[in-house]
């Protein structure tokens, strides 16, 4: 009989993408998707360790789990609850110390093994024991190796993780600890599965890394493939009609990378480059390996390549140490820079880093307050870029039905979510639209998105 699962991501695209391959694992393994928790006979929270909200919000979601589990097991049957990701990585014996409901805890290096894992658990259930396992090891054997193909299509953008890991041990972080050391997966199979991703409809494929600009993957002639080099050979499958990639580290901004951005068309017009700090005091302390006008530069080359790409960053505020001057360094960062969207986060003291351990950490109400005026400032950039495109015309990937009635989703090159409005006659097949690159006027732009109008008034659905 088949066996149901609801699995939950917490965090990042990589997340994303590790979760749709335990799809796989488990549905090669007779396990069918459900939406949500109640009555799957398993629940796989894929979690994120990266501050230390994102750990505590997965505790509460055991907590209500468990009242599930309860209820299943008053009627005789049972519920596997499975910890993978970060925080299992990261926490394991402290999360089946703290929590006694979970059954199974596992790491990102290990989900391929999650059969055999959950076969474990489910035999001692059934001699009645407790049969709780972890395993948070780093294989020798890559996970890659063993997972089966994909299960489901991926939809018009999908995600393919092509480097996992860090070596960069930046001070406040604890990736380098949960996903282990840089590896790169070779290039033909990351050539394979964006064909196979591509022939399931994706026309979007968003290489993923932890640090996916230091990409270096074995080519079949011996030698290694940077970046930019893969970006080229992605760009001639049939069928992939826009490529990004994300985490990128300003280190590992390549000549060679910052030439795909024009000479690749397929190459979209955006990039998340994390800088966190303007202080060169500050990024020596995170550790960074940069200094900010080395930041200046790589953006005043990457916008000699590319005039229109649009910024993206990551911005830690309250670092220890951090003054009022540092911050303000932080501020002209983003005041010369300008950027199109961004993502700030106070800073939070990650057990076994280096800086968790600092003299001087910095008051949380501070933190708050810094926070606070450094997003009103990338607010204000954000509205100022999504403005600017009202009144043009540009081509959006259209990805699903819109919330609204009579409104389908998409994103812009810059990566912006476009709501489209569509008169009767069109709505009525809109799902000829979803999976093709459309033109789109822009009417109207707000903080976090676009609406607009099929720019093609004779559209019919083929
Ligand atoms: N590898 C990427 C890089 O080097 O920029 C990002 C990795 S991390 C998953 C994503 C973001 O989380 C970081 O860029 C940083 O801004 C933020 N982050 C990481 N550790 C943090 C911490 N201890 N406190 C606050 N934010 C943190
Ligand atoms: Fe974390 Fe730094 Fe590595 Fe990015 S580069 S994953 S911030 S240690």
């Amino acid at each position: 009989m088949s066996k149901s699962v609801f699995i939950k991501t917490y965090g990042c695209q990589m997340n994303v993408y590790d979760s749709q391959r335990i799809g796989d694992v488990l549905a090669a393994d007779g396990y069918t998707a459900v939406d949500g928790p109640d009555g799957a006979d398993l629940v796989v929270l894929n979690t994120c360790h990266i501050r230390e909200k994102a750990a505590e919000k997965v505790y509460s979601e055991v907590g209500r789990l468990k009242a599930l589990k309860d209820a299943r097991r008053a009627e005789g049957r049972t519920m596997i609850i499975a910890i993978a990701g970060c925080v299992g990585q990261a926490e394991g014996p402290e999360m089946m110390r703290r929590a006694p409901a979970i059954d199974l805890v596992l790491g990102p290096q290990t989900y391929h093994r999650l059969p055999a894992l959950l076969a474990r658990v489910e035999a001692a259930h059934a001699e009645g024991k407790p049969g709780r396992v972890l395993d948070t090891d780093f294989p020798a054997d890559d996970k890659f190796d063993h997972l089966p193909g994909e299960a489901t299509a991926p939809g018009p953008s999908a995600f393919l993780t092509v480097q996992e890991g860090c070596d960069k041990f930046c001070t406040f972080c604890v990736v380098p600890y949960t996903r282990g050391a840089e590896m790169s997966r070779p290039v033909a199979a990351v050539l394979a599965e964006a064909g196979r991703l591509a022939g399931l409809g994706a026309r979007e494929i968003t290489l993923l890394g932890q640090n996916v600009n230091a990409y270096h993957g074995a080519r079949a002639d011996g030698g290694s493939a940077d970046l930019g080099e893969l970006i080229h050979r992605v760009a001639e499958i049939d069928g992939i009609e826009r490529i990004r990639y994300t985490t990128s580290h300003p280190r590992d901004m390549t000549a060679s990378l910052i030439a795909a951005h024009r000479d690749v068309p397929q190459l979209m017009p955006y990039l998340h480059l994390p800088v966190q700090a303007g202080s060169d005091r500050i990024l020596k302390a995170m550790n960074r390996s940069h200094s900010a006008d080395d930041y200046r530069r790589i953006v005043d080359d990457l916008r000699a390549a590319r005039p229109d790409i649009a910024l993206s960053g990551d911005f830690i505020v309250g670092f220890p140490g951090e003054t009022e001057a540092d911050f303000e360094a932080t501020l002209a960062l983003v005041r010369d820079v300008t950027y199109a969207q961004a993502y700030s986060f106070k800073y939070s003291p990650r057990p076994g880093t280096p800086a968790s351990v600092l003299a001087d950490q910095v008051d949380e109400a501070e933190k708050s307050r810094r926070l606070a005026a450094l997003q009103t400032l990338l607010d204000s950039q954000q509205q100022a870029f999504n403005d600017a495109t009202v009144g043009r015309r540009f081509d959006v990937l259209i990805e699903r039905p819109g919330r609204r009635p009579g409104q389908i989703l998409g994103r812009s090159p810059y990566n912006q979510a476009v709501h489209v409005t569509l008169d009767d006659q069109t709505m009525s097949s809109y799902h000829a639209l979803i999976g093709t690159v459309f033109p789109v006027t822009i009417e109207a732009g707000g903080p976090n998105s676009l609406s607009g109008r099929i720019a093609a008034p004779q559209w019919t659905a083929a």
